[in-house]
């Protein structure tokens, strides 16, 4: 028997599917939702359509932007030469948030995982490759330090190795097993710093 009304229950198992979202917080969402004033569900309910259909990948570093380049590939202030490969569009914004960084980025949207079926051909390695014919000096892996993470690294390094640009890896202040978006600038700032050649 359904205690809530059909819309509460279908409001609430939507709430249930997004990830970290249990149960009872799936509830609590939907609640608020209802007690929200009209204008601002509008809000929510049209910040998420068009967060669906208006973004796309930048085609330089393939992060999560409006435009056809996003903001840190288009811009003359940032080096160029220097690409920090990272998983995802969050360790990027972990790494904006410092403000020191000054190269580009790599965004791989996911890393390699033999036990997922993750290979390299499911990340954008290829494009990083591309990008790697141009004027390149350095490329910094930022990849995690869980296996995946290592993993990807390493065959990063093998890859790029024979190119003759430098490849570096960030030091371990990160903890291992660690997220990048989920530890504190200093320590960012710290494993940046701290990079050795690979
Ligand atoms: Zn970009």
């Amino acid at each position: 028997m359904d205690y809530y009304s059909s819309k509460i229950t279908a409001l609430i198992d939507e709430f249930s599917r997004l990830p970290g979202i249990g149960a009872k917080s799936a509830q609590r969402l939907a609640f608020h939702v209802i007690s929200m004033p009209e204008e601002r569900v509008n809000g929510l309910a049209q910040a998420l359509v068009e967060a669906r259909r208006g973004v796309r990948y930048c085609k330089e570093c393939f992060t999560l932007t409006d435009d056809e380049l996003c903001p840190i590939c288009a811009s003359e202030k940032r080096d160029h030469g220097t690409i920090m490969v990272v998983e995802n569009t969050r360790d990027l914004a972990a790494y904006e948030k410092t403000g020191r960084y000054e190269g580009v980025y790599h965004v791989l949207h996911g890393a390699i995982s033999p036990a997922l079926g993750i290979g390299p051909a499911d990340i954008r390695l290829k494009e990083l490759m591309t990008r790697l014919a141009g004027d390149v000096k350095e490329v910094i892996i930022a990849t995690n330090s869980s296996l995946e993470g290592e993993t990807t690294a390493m065959y990063l390094s093998k890859l790029i190795k024979p190119t003759g640009i430098l490849v570096t890896r960030i030091a371990s202040g990160v903890p291992v097993g660690g997220d990048l978006e989920y530890i504190d600038e200093v320590t960012l700032l710290r494993a940046l710093e701290g990079r050795t050649e690979l």
